[in-house]
């Protein structure tokens, strides 16, 4: 990946600055329900207005279906922004998100300032990468700035269309900060580097373990995906989460990993899916036929947590049991508990693996969490991010 212009290159004063955020906060009712989302583009905003900017901020919110729905409106993100900045964010109310309201406040736009645009999803164009959509947030600005790691794996009219339709682009702080955890945890990473998968589904990170099998130096596999390579064992997995067609894949990997490879060697299984559920540990060549893998079992835990204990990069992606059930959230806490003791980098994958780490009170103890659970599996996928591709380079 060609290194990318910084907004730290850029001359903003007396400029309007479009900067893509990533304002797809937990809401429920209109209220928001978590900020760290905007908290994590502060450093990017402040950055510019302090240096005179005239800031237009957008981003996308939900999922409305393809037009204005008052539902998933980002006023109340305006609201919680201006309070965190301690300066007012005029929300440019605008059904078609570059409409005569939004033009008009970008117009009058002063150094220092800033507006909010509408949700860019309420624009049909916004998802296909519509070129006319492109040109009109282009239009509203002199410079794109791009801080929306959590929706760079997309090729959308707001995160990658709009570059072609502005004299310079650049990556925001935030994005620049994940671009460089995840980028020498995976290109250039201190040694010994583990990688733990977890979460529910082999198929979503076949991808992933193809990228990293021949970078790490142990790939720690738990969680859901597990069952499927304890099957290729020649094991029974009972009721557990099994994908048959991975089966082939699954048993290909353990020949090709060899020692590098750490599966579960016994694991939880409950009677129900439920967190009352009856449970026992039991070795993973004798899980009866009617219970289900929940969680991995103690001397897995010991085992996994023996490797990341040796580690100086640690990248985890995907939960080691059903995490959001008290009862099998016993895995997952101990893997994160052991990557909060070491002495080296850690990683946090986003989505549930970032979810999980809050909620069990790691956030703090960790290297960088991810605010892209999308896009930080399509970088450890190896693939490129369009969101990046599209920006000036350095
Ligand atoms: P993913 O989105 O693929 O990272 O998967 C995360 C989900 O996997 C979480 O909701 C977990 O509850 C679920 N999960 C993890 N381990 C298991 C398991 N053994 N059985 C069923 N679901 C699991």
């Amino acid at each position: 990946m060609p290194i990318k212009r910084t907004i730290d290159s850029l001359n903003v004063k007396g400029k309007r600055v479009l900067v893509r955020c990533d304002f797809n906060v937990p809401a429920k009712d209109g209220v928001i329900t978590d900020d760290a989302r905007i908290q994590a583009a502060l450093p990017t905003i402040k950055k510019l207005l302090g240096d005179g900017g005239r800031v237009i901020l957008c981003s996308h919110f939900g999922r409305p279906k393809g037009g204005p729905d008052p539902k998933y409106t980002l006023a109340p993100v305006a609201v919680r922004l201006s309070e965190l900045l301690g300066q007012n964010v005029i929300f440019a109310a605008d059904d078609n998100v570059v409409g005569e309201n939004a033009k008009s406040a970008a117009a009058a736009l002063t150094d220092g300032s800033a507006i909010l645009l509408e949700n860019t999803r309420f624009r049909p164009e916004e998802e296909k990468n519509g070129e006319d959509f492109s040109k009109e947030l282009a239009s509203l600005a002199d410079i794109y700035v791009n801080d929306a790691f959590g929706a760079a794996q997309r090729a959308h009219s707001s995160t990658a269309g709009v570059t072609a339709f502005v004299a310079e682009s650049a990556l925001g702080y935030l994005m620049e900060k994940e671009l460089k955890f995840l980028g020498s945890a995976v290109e250039d990473p201190v040694r010994p580097f583990v990688a733990i998968l977890g979460g529910a589904k082999v198929s979503d990170k076949i991808a992933v373990i193809d990228n990293l099998l021949d970078k790490v130096d142990s790939l720690i596999i738990g969680g859901g995906m597990a069952y499927t390579f304890i099957k290729a064992q020649g094991n029974g997995v009972g009721k557990s989460l099994l994908e048959e067609d991975k089966l082939d894949y699954a048993l290909e990997m353990i020949k090709k990993a060899g020692k590098k490879l750490l599966l579960p060697v016994d694991t939880v299984v409950a009677a129900e899916f439920k967190n009352e559920a009856e449970h026992k540990s039991v070795p993973c060549d004798a899980i009866p036929e009617d219970w289900m893998g929940v969680d991995i079992g103690p001397k897995t835990i010991e085992l996994f947590a023996e490797a990341i204990k040796s580690a100086k990069t640690v990248v985890w992606n995907g939960p080691m049991g059903v995490f959001e059930m008290p009862n099998f959230a016993v895995g997952t806490k101990a893997v994160a508990q052991a990557m909060a003791e070491i002495d080296g980098t850690t990683i946090i994958g986003g989505g549930d693996s970032a979810a999980a780490v809050n909620q069990l009170g790691f956030a703090d103890k960790m290297t960088h969490i991810s605010t892209g659970g999308g896009a930080s599996l399509e970088f450890l996928e190896g693939k490129k991010l369009p969101g990046v591709e599209a920006l000036d380079d350095a």
